[in-house]
């Protein structure tokens, strides 16, 4: 028989954000319910393939650097809570052309911010990143506070942790629904089941413009893509990849990124984040739509090569991954997440559209999501994600 259950604040979907969020809103007592389709740290999502990077001279916008801050200290406060290591320092290297905005970019969010970085000749990044097949005329931007985050850790940390402070979570099972109201917004499960609340957070990632459409409009919409990721051998003893600092590359053709070995020198992981424009290299990867209920296409033989093709730019690797995984971005018009309310969802909190950069903001996300949610404001810097920011 169809149930009715309330709460205060419900939160769909608890992937990277929405297990911060829970986790957030059960700490400080808040009775919450969440509510995530499949396993925390599943595969099917945007948070899966071992490591994701964080950096704080952030090259997309000196915007983002109180964030980026913020999270490192919620990354501290998980960690502390949990008793688990979500977090692993390894410093970044950001490598290109000097007029690459992986270099400027990286430059001008540390100058604007009084952050400690060095910039590095050709020469200089040549010998003290052996590791990298540096191109002629790149340099490269080093910053020592980088990182790994564990994503699947942290999730099904986050999720423990807020079960244990009373939250109730409901995995397995799916929103069928979200239906926005000022006073009383509710979720519907496909059992018919209606769970009333204060507030519903939606952290539904790639599904959330089949979810909530209207949270998919701002700025012209999101897109779903394919991404892939390749993990390489490693062919040296010992590695140069054993340690050293994750990186991002601006190459003619894309961005590109990798880590250090975080399997003890055997293998390094790498993945392309964004193509130039017009690419039409084989196994180019820019704007392949996914449906997210049908999950990105598994990576063939096409991918190989083209990770293989960028892999060359490493010293001591395979030429070929000895194993690839699929995964999606969602992605705004402009790069930048949405975060907050929509006037036209009254209810709702919303965050989405994190276009392939957002995991290492999640622990702060979470708190500012429980924030909007509990209070309707934060402190946490979060304006330029505001989705009217089109209106
Ligand atoms: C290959 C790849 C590499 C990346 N590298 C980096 C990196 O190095 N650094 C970085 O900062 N970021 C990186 N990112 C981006 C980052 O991982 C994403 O921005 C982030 O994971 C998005 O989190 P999310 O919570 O929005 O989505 P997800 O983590 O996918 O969470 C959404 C959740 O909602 C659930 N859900 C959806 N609909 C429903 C429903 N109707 N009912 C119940 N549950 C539902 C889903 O099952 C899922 O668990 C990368 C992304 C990819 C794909």
């Amino acid at each position: 028989m169809a149930e009715r259950v309330e709460t205060d604040t419900v939160v769909v979907g608890l992937g990277a954000m929405g297990a911060q969020a829970l986790w957030r809103l059960a700490r400080r007592g808040v009775d919450a319910v969440g509510i995530e389709q499949f396993v925390p740290g599943h595969d099917r999502g945007s948070s899966h393939g071992e490591s994701r990077i964080i950096r704080t001279a952030y090259m997309e916008g000196a915007g983002y650097v109180p964030l980026v801050k913020a999270a490192w200290h919620a990354w501290s406060e998980l960690e502390e809570a949990s008793g688990t290591r979500l977090v692993v320092p390894t410093g970044a290297l950001m490598l290109g052309a000097p007029d690459s905005s992986a270099v400027t970019g990286s430059v001008d969010a540390a100058e604007h911010h009084g952050l400690p970085y060095q910039l590095l000749s050709h020469e200089q990044t040549v010998e003290r990143f052996p590791q990298h097949a540096v191109g002629p005329g790149e340099v490269g931007v080093f910053e020592e506070e980088a990182g790994v985050v564990l994503p699947e850790a942290a999730i099904r940390a986050a999720v423990r942790l807020a079960g244990e402070a009373g939250a109730r979570v409901l995995t397995g099972t799916r929103a069928a629904r979200v239906v926005p109201d000022p006073d009383c917004p509710r979720v519907l499960l496909g059992d018919g089941t209606e769970i009333r609340a204060r507030r519903v957070v939606v952290t539904a990632g790639s599904w959330l413009p089949r979810l909530v459409p209207e949270a998919a409009k701002p700025g012209g919409g999101l897109r779903v893509e394919r991404r892939v990721l390749g993990w390489f051998r490693t062919t040296g003893v010992p590695s140069p990849h054993a340690r050293g600092p994750v990186f991002a590359r601006d190459a003619a053709d894309c961005t590109w990124y990798g880590f250090p070995s975080m399997d003890g020198g055997r293998t390094v992981k790498i993945g392309v984040h964004a193509e130039a424009a017009g690419n039409r290299t084989e196994g180019a990867q820019w704007g392949e739509p996914v449906d997210p209920d049908t999950g990105p296409r598994a990576p063939d033989a096409a991918d190989a090569r083209r990770l293989g093709a960028l892999a060359a730019g490493l010293r001591g690797v395979s030429a070929l991954p000895e194993r690839m995984v699929a995964c999606m971005y969602t992605m705004t018009v402009d790069e930048h997440f949405l975060i907050g309310h929509l006037r036209e969802l009254p209810g709702l909190v919303l965050a989405g559209g994190f276009s392939g950069h957002g995991y290492k903001f999640a622990s702060a996300v979470g708190a500012a999501l429980a924030d909007l949610a509990r209070d309707g404001r934060t402190d946490l810097l979060i304006d330029m994600f505001d989705p009217h920011r089109w209106d």
